[in-house]
């Protein structure tokens, strides 16, 4: 609920903030149990930022993060240490975030010793359970990250994050650093896990044409705010903000009847540290009005489930 994450970049010779970055800055959704929601936004929209807020990494300068009922910000560390285990993470970069220094057998064992959620003699079958599970053989346990390919370390990533039987799993670009032949096969394998296992995601991703298989709500994320919310079937037939409809317009089509046509963005995005005032959107956006560079729009719903943040909607 309205949660912000401000970083501050420069500070005044009386140590007063005179330079903050507000990657997120009021946004409000809530996933159901069960449900993939896919988050979507170009760079530096404050996606990831967001995700890095459910799992821990990051403590929001505003706004209130309930889990299962309980609100987490009200929560000392120790306290919050312990839903840790809860909300885990599948990381963008599967180069980055596995230890080369460790065999991936003991890269998912670790987190289920440091958990204490096994005996020591029965952390093994586990591992062996959970490698067959993301399409891994037993024998490749003894094996070190750098001589696996990035689809590979990916699923040994999402092994470790299926370890401690989190009950939510923030999938940050899960796909975004693999070949695209790689990708669809990552894809299926996180569609077919939710299946088995009845996981919920939040599935951030860089385009729409990602989140459309394995979503079923998407918000699109904008400078650090969500400008609309809808379910997938909704959202991809009639997108009402601007920008969702700019961005569905670059996914390629098969059909060329089927193909909208190409909405091209002028610009930039503008910077996180000085956003536009009124709608954030206002300096890129093709259907821009007076009223939109002076006042910002609220997000409302407009039609069961269908939230946008748009005057041309109020
Ligand atoms: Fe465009 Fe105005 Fe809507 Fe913002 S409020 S998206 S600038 S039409």
């Amino acid at each position: 609920q309205n949660l912000a994450k401000h970083f501050v970049i420069d500070t005044n010779f009386l140590g007063k903030p005179v330079s903050v970055l507000k990657a997120v800055d009021g946004v409000s959704f809530s996933i159901n149990q069960g449900e993939a929601f896919g988050l979507v936004g170009e760079s530096g929209c404050g996606k990831t930022t967001l995700g890095k807020i459910l799992v821990n990494l990051y403590r929001p300068t505003n706004g209130k993060l309930i889990f299962e009922g309980k609100d987490l910000t009200g929560l000392n560390e120790e306290q919050r240490r312990s839903y840790c285990k809860d909300i885990q993470m599948i990381f963008q970069d599967p180069y980055a975030s596995l230890n080369p220094k460790m065999t991936i057998g003991d890269i998912i064992a670790e987190p289920i010793i440091i958990n204490g959620l096994l005996p020591r003699n029965q952390v093994e079958e586990r591992v062996i359970y959970l490698l067959n599970c993301v399409g891994l053989a037993r024998h490749q346990r003894n094996r070190y990250p750098h001589e696996f390919s990035g689809g590979q370390r990916q699923r040994v990533g999402i092994a470790r994050a299926l370890a401690v039987e989190p009950k939510l799993i923030v999938c940050d670009e899960p796909v975004s650093a693999l070949d695209v032949s790689i990708q669809a096969q990552v894809l299926n394998l996180l569609s077919d896990l939710k299946e088995e296992f009845g996981l919920t995601y939040l599935f951030i991703a860089h385009g729409l044409n990602v989140v459309k298989h394995i979503s079923d709500r998407v918000g699109v994320m904008y400078l650090g705010k969500l400008v609309e919310i809808a379910p997938k079937k909704e959202l991809y037939s009639n997108p009402l903000h601007p920008y969702t409809q700019a961005l569905l317009s670059a996914i390629p089509v098969i059909n060329p009847e089927k193909k909208m046509e190409r909405i091209i963005l002028e610009g930039d995005v503008p910077s996180p540290i000085n956003p536009p005032a009124g709608c954030r959107f206002s300096s890129r956006c093709f259907k821009a009005q007076e009223k939109c560079k002076l006042s910002e729009p609220i997000f409302k719903e407009v039609s069961p489930g269908h939230l946008v943040a748009c005057h041309l909607f109020e």
